[in-house]
């Protein structure tokens, strides 16, 4: 671990400052804290915005959530609005690391995290996201659990959130506070591909802070919830997840909302599987054919072929799940 110093924020001013000279905003710390122990990441100094006023989940007028950066994910997957609102929310959340980190951890720091591939976390290795330039050293790897979707030469590394699946077929969008004032990016913007700057991950400013992340209104009634495809059942990322809202009224699906995650190098919203199953009435059959539109693009690894089928399968299934067959 390298020297650093650590500050407190009283107050979102205060807080604003210290990240106008550099500083870093730690909230739970259960991800940076990993970070700067394994010298991947080293900030000179911390600032703790745990203190601030952003730990409110509320109704907007129009229907819609908004939920405090500050909010934990565990005081988020329960809160009861979400839950009834949008389940796909709490059920991404409840399928994400384990009770003690949910316990900590905050909405703001999660669609913050980093990438979990390994030779990103191993400072010997080549890694063009943590080092520019120095290479892909899981281009060649060990790239099991490497994307299928959104990669470039420079980098295949996944996006490992869970509710960034579920903000991503919502179309959610980021709420910014900075030095030059607020501003507000759609979630489809937020998180960055890596193209040829990997190390480049979000779309955020030096000093900004994530005040709330914004879910719109949708049309009532809507189903909906998270499937997460793993290695084993509990405390560990996905292979494949798959997020689905769906609008149906009088047997026909007006609206649908969907995105899979494990696969893409940002969460990856699907909107031709949506395109396909909007106007149709729900059957074994559409769920079929709309999740073969899943896979369109996907460039495979060595060691991740098996992902095609998997997340055509993730999405058929989860499908079916939330729209059912009438
Ligand atoms: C063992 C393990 C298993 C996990 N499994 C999963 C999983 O299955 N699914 C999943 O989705 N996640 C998983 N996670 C990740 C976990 O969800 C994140 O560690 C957590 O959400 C980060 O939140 P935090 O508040 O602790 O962030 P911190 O560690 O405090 O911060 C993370 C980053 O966000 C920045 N940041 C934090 N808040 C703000 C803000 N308001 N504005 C601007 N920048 C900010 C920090 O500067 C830092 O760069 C796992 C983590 C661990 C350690
Ligand atoms: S996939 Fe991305 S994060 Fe992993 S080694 Fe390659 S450049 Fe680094």
């Amino acid at each position: 671990m390298h020297p650093f110093s650590f500050t407190k924020a009283a107050t979102t001013r205060e807080a604003l400052n210290s990240g106008r000279r550099g500083g870093r905003y730690i909230a739970g710390g259960t991800t940076l804290v990993d970070l700067m122990r394994e010298t991947v990441e080293r900030p000179e100094t911390l600032v703790d915005i745990s203190d601030l006023p952003l730990r409110e989940v509320r109704v907007t007028e129009r229907g819609g959530l908004r939920i405090g950066a500050l909010v934990s994910m565990s005081e988020t997957a329960a809160h009861p609005k979400v839950r009834s609102l949008f389940p796909v929310i709490s059920e991404a959340l409840e399928l994400s690391a384990s009770a003690q980190l949910r316990n900590m951890a905050t909405i703001g720091g999660n669609i913050m995290q980093r990438t979990r591939c390994t030779y990103f976390r191993d400072v010997t290795a080549d890694c063009n996201k943590r080092e520019p330039g120095s290479g892909c050293a899981a281009r060649e790897g060990f790239n099991r659990m490497h994307a299928i979707l959104g990669t470039s030469d420079a980098c295949v590394a996944t996006h490992p959130s869970d509710v960034a699946v579920a903000f991503a077929a919502l179309e959610a969008t980021v709420q910014l506070l900075g030095p030059d004032g607020e501003r507000r990016v759609p979630f489809a913007d937020f998180l960055l591909k890596p193209g040829s700057t990997p190390n480049r991950e979000q779309a955020i400013r030096q000093g900004e802070l994530i005040t709330a992340v914004d879910i719109p209104a949708l049309p009532r009634p809507l189903e909906s919830g998270y499937l997460k495809v793993r290695d084993r059942q509990s405390y560990e990322f996905a292979l494949t997840s798959a997020a689905v809202a769906l609008h149906i009224r009088g047997g026909v699906i007006r609206e649908a909302k969907v995105a899979a995650g494990g696969v893409g190098t940002v969460p990856w919203k699907l909107p031709a599987v949506e395109q396909h199953v909007i106007g149709e009435r729900p059957s074994d059959a559409l769920w079929k054919a709309a999740a073969e539109k899943a896979v369109q693009g996907a460039r495979p690894l060595s060691g991740n072929r098996f992902k095609v089928d998997l997340l055509k399968r993730t999405v058929e299934r989860q499908l079916r799940i939330v729209g059912g067959t009438r």
